[in-house]
């Protein structure tokens, strides 16, 4: 057997990696080599596997070291070969940069370690070289700090304690008498590194590791912890990123971007990542490392004349001003400019995708660190798929597999009212890093945000900058503001995958942790306080201003066109109000596919009327409260059929259990024994009896319908009747009564029965007919297993998968949230069953009754109303398994109509692959 290949080198035209083994390689990795085979310039170097970080995670550091030991050391020697250097070498010393990179792109989450390879040789050989010695200790300063912090567990505990190296730092520009890192000197620098080694011994007990090879490994055994750090799992949590896939490490020849005044590094897109325009764009800082231009601590440059105009007016800088402190790339180094806009045209082409890239100018010579698919905002996605399929970079199936459908969620939300907005007033100006609207409550840590929000507060983060252990609190803002940062800072980039309002870089606001104050506009404003955030200008204004609608054409309607042609299933929305229905009918919505009449019953007379009827001592009593009853749902019902205009509307008869409509307090059941003309000891004696011990199994669903006809028999009237008075309107109305609960033939038929009855006495009284439909909810397992003998009576079945879910697994709808999350989080289940179907258990029910159902009923009218109509998966097993339809709920009608294509095309490839 050949042995395992876990090392994979490259910086020669024949990387041993490409851009297909991103498994085995992360994004990372993979992007190298195959940006090195395509003959983009990069550092030479070597990955480490994703299998190595699970190696080594399962059995240990000697275990994983010992399997990749010698591939190392001559990895080692191919990048000292190209670059002729040598590691530990004190005249020609070879510098790299140990970096993670996982399958799929975390950005910040995980560790890196930059200048590794230095120590008191080679810092003299850098020096010599470089002729710079102040550059040399630089290094050599910033990678003890570096790998201190990340390696020898330096790191401050919170960001509230104090770094130590900080302190060191601080401390010497007092000494100094400067304010800036850059006015101070080599033999500063040489103090730094002095005083560094010796926290470092004062806090570990142990010596700074000089040996090169000492520092190697321990550098790539903590990137490879790195993937359990707590930042990092809670990234993969919200991305749903495996914990199994694990991350490769990248050791790369160093470039410096901060040799001098010819040297930059920075950060670059082939299109505008928050509006999707076809606009090369980006951020360099001139002499400065690594980390620098997303660490929002010095002002970044942009990279295009362009985008440097654009910048500067929205930050309100003169032209000079901008010129002389400012200047883009394209101005300060016009044919590196020239070579990183061929690479980026390159890139694009080649991946047929928007780039985000890093890249590093060394002595005006270009080096490029990374390219991956970059993150956008919901927008910038769909105009970007749209743009090229229009431009023939990709085709169409591609297009519509370009754009995640929970991300179009983002343009579906509200924006500033106009009118309010133009009354309001702005208080500051930042960059425009992620679009949107958000108002709310300003806090200024993470900790109040998540807190605030559990308490069901909007609330709006308030930052000098964010940083990776802000995730949580950010997830849990409107939106976030910052004091510091570019465009690419960390609050920016991790707002827009978030899809998260955000302005970042508001450099006049002055934000005080302490005092928990922010003062913008001349004004102070306390936590607590209101603000409003444009995050598509960068605009931030006083007080919480109204939101509206957005608008739904331009490339979204494009999208949407293009989805419903590769679809097979369609969309149906779950809506029970007639504006609700509305909503759904403008995103695209084919029909109502459940409609909850008990929601129909609640507020003002209607629940009056509804207690009338469950509280009444018999069938009389019952049918004269239905009386009351009758029009107001057949008002109801005219409202819905009116805002479908012709399309289906599936009704639900009546399904919650009794005593959920009647008074359980002392005022309610008074005003009942008042409208009754009975004593309110008699009303609490009728509540007390209709109270069960598991009322989601009790007297519910079809249950009530069988125990109590006069209610199917009122709401048939009701649904049949209101047809038939639009259809004398000329409003073509077509209505579908569907019985919920059902287990057994006999309760069906038993429903269908007074149904039927109750439609022919209503066409019988109006001399006329009209067509109508008959079905059931599937949602008790009993009617997955005998849906062969439903069917004889159903012309339709529409699987409700929350009851469903409910009774297969045993986990109670209500009380599931107690125990659920801990589930999830031991790993006992992958994802909540109430939100992604469980193909695996409920869906082989679902699957089951599907195939029985047609058996009997060949041409039975099939759909999904459970939640998991709205989520992408589900949609997914719904179109596999041979559903007609979805329903879901408005806001979720375009996500699942571009779902349903997605389904569609995954589908047929991956017939193709099989039969090929
Ligand atoms: C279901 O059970 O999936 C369903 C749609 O009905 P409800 O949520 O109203 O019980
Ligand atoms: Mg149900």
């Amino acid at each position: 057997m050949s042995k395992a290949k876990y090392v994979y080198l490259f910086g020669n035209k024949e990387a041993e990696g490409n851009a297909k083994m991103k498994n085995l390689l992360g994004g990372k990795g993979a992007n190298l080599a195959e940006m090195n085979l395509i003959g983009v310039p990069v550092p030479p170097g070597f990955t480490i596997t994703t299998e190595i970080c699970t190696l080594y995670n399962e059995k240990g550091r000697d275990y994983a070291i010992n399997l990749i030991k010698d591939d190392v050391v001559k990895a080692v020697a191919h990048v000292e070969n190209i670059m002729g250097m040598k590691f530990g070498d004190k005249e020609n010393p070879l510098l790299v940069s140990v970096r993670s990179g996982a399958r799929a792109s975390m950005p910040g989450m995980m560790d890196t370690v930059l200048n590794l390879g230095l120590n008191d040789l080679a810092v003299e050989g850098i020096a010599a070289k470089s002729g710079n010695p102040r550059f040399a200790w630089d290094s050599y300063r910033r990678f003890v700090q570096m790998y201190g912090d990340v390696v020898l567990g330096m790191k401050p505990e919170s960001k509230e304690s104090e770094d130590p190296f900080e302190i060191i730092i601080d401390d010497i520009k007092k000494k100094r008498g400067v304010k800036l890192d850059t006015e101070l000197t080599a033999d500063d620098m040489k103090e730094l590194v002095k005083e560094f080694k010796a926290a470092v011994k004062k806090q570990t007990g142990k010596d700074f590791p000089d040996d090169p090879w000492e520092q190697l490994w321990g550098a790539i055994m903590a990137v490879f912890d790195s993937w359990m750090n707590e930042r990092a799992i809670l990234y993969r949590k919200l991305n749903k990123i495996p914990d199994e896939w694990g991350t490769a490490v990248n050791v790369q020849a160093m470039v410096f971007g901060n040799m001098g005044e010819d040297s930059a590094t920075g950060v670059a897109f082939t299109r505008d990542a928050a509006t999707g325009e076809n606009i090369f764009n980006g951020e360099y800082l001139i002499n400065a490392q690594g980390e620098d231009v997303v660490a929002g601590i010095r002002t970044p440059q942009q990279i295009t004349l362009e985008g440097s105009r654009r910048w500067a007016k929205l930050a309100n800088i003169s032209e000079e001003e901008r010129k002389e402190k400012y200047p883009s790339l394209e101005e300060a180094m016009p044919e590196v400019y020239k070579e990183l806009y061929e690479v980026q045209d390159k890139l694009e082409k080649h991946y047929r995708d928007m780039q985000d890239m890093e890249f590093t100018i060394q002595d005006r010579k270009l080096w490029l660190l990374q390219t991956r698919n970059g993150k956008r905002t919901g927008a910038a996605m769909v105009k970007i798929a749209m743009d090229m399929l229009k431009e023939g970079l990709i085709d169409k199936d591609e297009a519509i597999m370009r754009v995640e459908p929970n991300k179009l969620d983002e343009l579906l939300h509200p924006v500033f009212d106009k009118d309010a907005v133009a009354k309001a007033k702005v208080v500051a100006k930042g960059l425009p890093a992620s679009p949107g609207a958000a108002a709310g409550q300003v806090v200024f840590h993470a900790d109040d945000a998540e807190k605030w929000a559990a308490e069901g507060k909007k609330v709006v983060l308030v930052r000098i900058e964010t940083s990776p252990e802000d995730l949580k609190g950010m997830n849990s803002a409107e939106g976030i503001l910052t004091a510091r940062g570019g465009m690419t800072s960390h609050a920016a980039v991790v707002a827009r995958g978030m899809g998260k309002c955000c302005v970042s870089g508001a450099g006049s606001i002055k934000v005080d942790y302490k005092a928990r104050t922010l003062e913008m506009g001349g004004h102070k404003y306390k936590e607590g306080d209101y603000i409003s955030l444009n995050g598509s200008t960068g605009e931030v204004y006083d007080g919480l201003i109204k939101t509206v609608d957005p608008e739904l054409s331009g490339y979204f309607g494009q999208l949407m066109k293009l989805a419903d042609k590769k679809a097979r299933l369609y969309v149906r929305t779950n809506a029970d109000t007639p504006h609700d229905a509305q909503v759904a009918r403008d995103f695209g919505a084919k029909g109502i596919g459940l409609c909850r009449t008990e929601h129909m019953f609640f507020g003002g007379d209607k629940i009056i009327a509804m207690r009338e009827m469950i509280l009444a001592e018999d069938e009389k009593g019952r049918r004269k409260a239905l009386e009351k009853l009758l029009p107001m749902q057949r008002t109801d019902f005219e409202g819905i059929f009116e805002a479908m205009q012709g399309l289906p509307v599936t009704v639900r008869l009546l399904d919650p259990p009794l005593h959920e409509f009647v008074p359980h307090d002392e005022k309610g059941q008074k005003e009942m024994a008042k409208v009754m003309g009975v004593s309110v000891s008699t009303i609490k004696a009728k509540v007390e009896e209709l109270s069960e011990f598991n009322p989601m199994l009790g007297h519910r669903g079809c249950r009530l319908g069988n125990t109590y006809p006069e209610i199917t028999e009122m709401q048939t009237r009701a649904i049949i009747e209101a047809a038939m008075n639009l259809r004398d309107k000329k409003i073509d109305a077509r209505p579908e009564i569907m019985i919920p609960l059902t287990g057994t033939l006999a309760e069906m038929k038993m429903q269908e029965n007074i149904v039927r009855e109750t439609a022919e006495k209503v066409f019988e009284e109006r001399g006329k007919r009209i067509d109508y439909l008959v079905g059931t909810m599937i949602e008790v397992p009993r009617a997955a297993l005998t849906a062969d003998q439903i069917a004889q009576s159903a012309e339709f079945f529409s699987f409700g998968t929350n009851d469903l879910t409910q009774m297969t697994f045993g986990y109670s709808r209500d009380d599931a949230g107690k125990f659920l999350p801990i589930y999830i989080e031991k790993g006992i289940l992958k994802n909540d069953p109430f939100q992604v179907l469980d193909q695996e258990g409920v869906g082989q029910l679902v699957e089951m009754a599907v195939k029985k159902g047609r058996k009997t009923r060949k041409k039975i009218k099939l759909g999904i109303c459970g939640e998991h109509g709205g989520e992408p998966s589900s949609i997914e097993f719904c179109h596999r398994v041979g559903l007609d339809y979805v329903s879901c709920s408005p806001y979720r009608v375009p996500i699942a109509r571009l779902a349903a294509a997605q389904a569609n095309i995954m589908n047929k490839r991956s017939w193709k692959k099989k039969n090929k």
